[in-house]
Formats: C-alpha cells, sequence, structure tokens
C-alpha cells in the first residue's frame, strides 16, 4: 500500500496527511496495527484532497489543542525548564507567530537546536507525536501553497533553502503502536467537509 512516486509536491503533501489521518484513528482506537478501516480513511480523504471536494482545516484546532495540553513540552511532555519553540526555525524563515510556536523543554530544545523538526527526528531515529506532526504537516502546506510550490515536481524542491525538507516528509508511517498521538491529548479527527 506504500507509495514513493508523486506527480507534485501537492500529491506527497496530501498523501502525507492522508496518512496521518489514517495513523490518529488507529492510535484513537488503540490498534496495533492498520486495518481495512483506516485504509478506507486514508484513501478517502487522500481522494477528497486532491480532486478539493475536503480541505486540510486551519491551524486553529491545532492552537487548541495547545490550551488543552496546557504548559508542557510538546516533544517530550516535561513541565520543567519550558521556553519557546519554533517549528519553522526562524533562520530559515519561520514567524514569531503562534501557528509557529509551540512550548518545548530546555532539553529538547536545544536537542533540536537549528534543525528542521524532520530532520532532528530523524537524528534521533525517532518519529514526531502525531499532533506535533499534524502542525507542521500544516505550516508544509501553508507555506508550499503561500509560495506557489504546490506543483512543482517533488525533485524541484530537493537542495532547496526552505523552512523543510521534502525528503524528510513521511510518507510511509510507523504502525500505530509505535505511534504517539500527543503529550496527553486526543482531539478528533481533522478535516472538514465541502
Ligand atoms: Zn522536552
Amino acid at each position: 500500500m506504500a507509495r514513493d512516486k508523486f506527480d507534485s509536491v501537492r500529491e506527497l503533501l496530501y498523501w502525507s496527511y492522508a496518512n496521518l489521518a489514517m495513523a490518529h484513528t488507529a492510535v484513537e482506537r488503540r490498534q496495533a496495527r492498520y486495518g481495512t478501516f483506516n485504509y478506507m480513511i486514508r484513501a478517502k480523504l487522500f481522494k477528497g484532497l486532491m480532486d478539493r471536494t475536503m480541505h486540510i482545516r486551519s491551524l486553529f484546532d491545532d492552537e487548541k489543542v495547545k490550551l488543552v495540553s496546557g504548559n508542557r513540552c510538546s516533544y517530550c511532555g516535561s513541565t520543567l525548564k519550558l521556553s519557546v519553540d519554533h517549528v519553522f526555525c526562524q533562520k530559515m524563515g519561520g514567524k514569531d507567530s503562534g501557528d509557529n510556536l509551540i512550548y518545548a523543554c530546555r532539553t529538547c530544545n536545544s536537542s533540536k537546536g537549528k534543525k528542521d523538526l524532520m530532520e532532528w527526528m530523524h537524528h534521533r531515529n525517532s518519529f514526531p507525536p502525531l499532533m506535533i506532526l499534524r502542525r507542521y504537516l500544516k505550516l508544509v502546506v501553508c507555506y508550499c501553497e503561500d509560495n506557489g510550490l504546490m506543483d512543482c515536481a517533488v525533485d524541484d524542491l530537493k537542495g532547496r533553502e526552505l523552512p523543510f525538507r521534502i525528503e524528510l516528509i513521511p510518507i510511509d508511517y510507523p504502525d500505530p503502536a509505535e505511534l504517539v498521538m500527543a503529550v496527553d491529548v486526543v482531539p478528533s479527527a481533522n478535516v472538514r467537509e465541502k
């Protein structure tokens, strides 16, 4: 079921987001592996996003997660020595706006440093909590929409100075047993239908 060929950046990002929704439902239901139901969700969402009958919801919902989860590190859950972390690092054009800011403890913050989120995760050989990945993917989609990159070929973005690395966007998600949703929040699925 995994795929590795994408005609455009749009297709790759929507595929990743559809996989995220699939993973989300499986983690919510405490499944160890994906089943038909999850694959159906992924297929429906991917098709809906591609034919524009479905849309990724705004970052507003992710801001609500931030309110509910309170003051804790988004990466490890620690409540100690918190600071504000830029999801897209400032050096690469990440903004000082709420969409791009989350709490991180000092340990995670200094470990991440100036690295891109996925680069950092890759480095640590781990996969981000789904809620952080959701915010991240939305930021990537917004960035690509704002900069007219959605219909570029995936290869065109490789090696470019961007706040994310297209080759590190997950297109094949781990089994749900290996995933965490967030520190302690389980929000509802995050799409809207027209
Ligand atoms: Zn932390």
